[in-house]
């Protein structure tokens, strides 16, 4: 008989990696998986709780490895463990260096533990040798949409940027579906291989592309009908094997589940509600720039204004203000005062899922990071976009010109610091954003598409959608391979 199948997660340890592949490895569980997470003492405890409530449900066989985190040994401040936590990005060269001393320790617990497969987040590029040694495939997971990922693939492979001068001068993205237009200023310096870009982070990608093609497939946390052009390119035109099984956070039912995604919620969830509860349906904007995004003073000021000029209710989510740190002068005079009827304000950490699926809920001012850009896919809201960096711009590209479910407020090009710098978008470009979203005949329309969008999720992911069955595939393909392994 063969043995029931047990998969390894290794995610990155940074929240908007960490999240999905609980999700992800809580998928896997409730589908007849065993499962191990693997991560550092730091990040234990966002795993253990989901783990022991899934320990307490019956079959499920899920559990978790701590492994030290080397920070000290590669140079970095003891205690940083995690992405967010690295103030400057001159950090980033030690966070990643620090990040290769796990393989030893992951090597370690795959001899220990013998599973079936290894499910590495992109940025363990080493992670396809060390499942190689064991005999194992290494699946990777991008946290990104095909989208995405081809996009960035089309503009390394044709370089369309060099067509252009100038940083705000537009070139459409070549071979790619659908024309889609991007400002060079919006390609990251890393596919931008004209720029010399010698750092570490540059060979690290390098890294990445390589052990992606010779990883046994790609996990994607997407569903077909979100972007069948873009899973259909990626497969068929890049070649990529690819199983497209999301949304993860749609295994998450109850209210618990929702309420404590990442981190502890600074705000008493009940108050949250309750606050929610006394606004009219489709009437709130919700503002959140994930987890690793923060401002300075100037433009903290400029979404103040752009959110009270725009006369709607908000919820606003502020991290951590980088040039005024104590401070929160950057509010305009009387800014708290005047919008304290309309406006909440979460400083810190926002259960923004139980926020999201509220009726209140009318828009969803957002990073376009792809969880956040997921959960507002799943819960039918028009998006804002305003990107930042990564994979953003692209996202934004999916929400506004090919699903028509976003308004970007007009970010002409990207930051090189994920850390913003200046004032990039003026308090009436957000107001107006904001406007077309909420108000009008081109928001009825916007807020129509995005409640069809959340049904296809919703379908995707129940049993005879399109991810449940390429789930099945891939569970098929891995016992496949291990009764191969078994008869060798
Ligand atoms: N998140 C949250 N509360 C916050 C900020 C972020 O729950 O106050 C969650 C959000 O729901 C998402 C993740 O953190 O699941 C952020 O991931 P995303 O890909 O959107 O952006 P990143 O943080 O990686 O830039």
């Amino acid at each position: 008989m063969v043995e029931k199948l047990h998969v390894f997660f290794l995610p990155f340890l940074a929240h908007g990696h960490m999240i999905p592949t609980l999700d992800m490895a809580k998928l896997f569980t409730s589908r007849g998986a065993k499962t191990t997470i693997i991560t550092t003492p730091m990040h234990a405890p966002m795993f253990t709780k989901a783990i022991e409530k899934h320990q307490r449900q019956s079959g499920f066989d899920m559990s978790i490895r701590v492994v030290k985190f080397p920070a000290v040994e590669a140079g970095l401040p003891e205690g940083i463990e995690g992405a967010d936590q690295l103030n400057s990005d001159d950090l980033l060269p030690s966070f990643f260096k620090a990040t290769t001393f796990l393989r030893e320790p992951l090597e370690q617990l795959l001899q220990e533990c013998k599973p079936h497969c290894l499910i590495a987040d992109m940025f363990f590029p080493w992670a396809t040798d060390s499942a190689a040694k064991f005999g194992i495939p290494r699946l990777l997971f991008h946290g990104s949409s095909t989208f995405a990922i081809s996009a960035s693939e089309c503009v390394r492979r044709y370089k369309p940027y060099k067509s252009v001068s100038n940083d705000l001068d537009t070139f459409v993205i070549p071979d790619f579906p659908n024309n889609i237009r991007l400002t060079r200023g919006q390609v990251s310096i890393y596919e931008r291989q004209e720029i010399e870009v010698e750092t570490e982070f540059a060979k690290m990608m390098e890294q990445v592309r390589e052990s992606d093609l010779r990883s046994y497939g790609v996990v994607v946390n997407s569903f077909y009908d979100l972007e069948p052009d873009y899973y259909d390119y990626y497969q068929k035109k890049l070649g990529r094997k690819a199983w497209n099984i999301g949304p993860f956070l749609l295994c998450n039912k109850e209210a618990e589940d929702k309420a404590e995604r990442g981190k502890k919620s600074s705000i008493d969830e009940h108050d949250c509600r309750k606050w929610l509860d006394s606004k009219k349906p489709n009437s709130v904007v919700y503002v959140c720039f994930g987890s690793m995004s923060n401002f300075n003073a100037s433009q903290l000021h400029e979404i103040a204004k752009g959110l009270e000029s725009s006369g709607q209710q908000f919820i606003w989510v502020v991290r951590k203000c980088i040039d005024k740190e104590d401070s929160e002068n950057w509010f305009p005079d009387g800014f708290e005062e005047r919008t304290k009827e309309r406006g909440l304000i979460i400083k810190g950490w926002a259960p923004q899922m139980l926020i999201l699926e509220h009726g209140a809920i009318g828009a969803f001012v957002t990073h376009c990071g792809w969880n956040s850009t997921l959960e507002g896919v799943c819960v039918g809201v028009p998006m804002v976009t305003w990107p930042l960096f990564a994979d953003q711009f692209y996202n934004e590209k999916l929400l506004t010109d090919v699903l028509k479910v976003g308004v970007g407020v007009g970010v002409g090009a990207r930051q090189w610091s994920r850390q913003a710098s200046d004032v990039i978008v003026r308090g009436e470009a957000l107001a107006e954003a904001v406007d077309r979203v909420m108000v009008g005949e081109e928001a009825v329309q916007i807020r129509g598409r995005a409640k069809a969008l959340k049904e296809k999720a919703v379908k995707a992911a129940e049993e005879g959608g399109t991810s449940f069955s390429d789930f099945n595939a891939l569970m098929e393909e891995l016992k496949a391979y291990q009764r191969a392994r078994k008869q060798e």
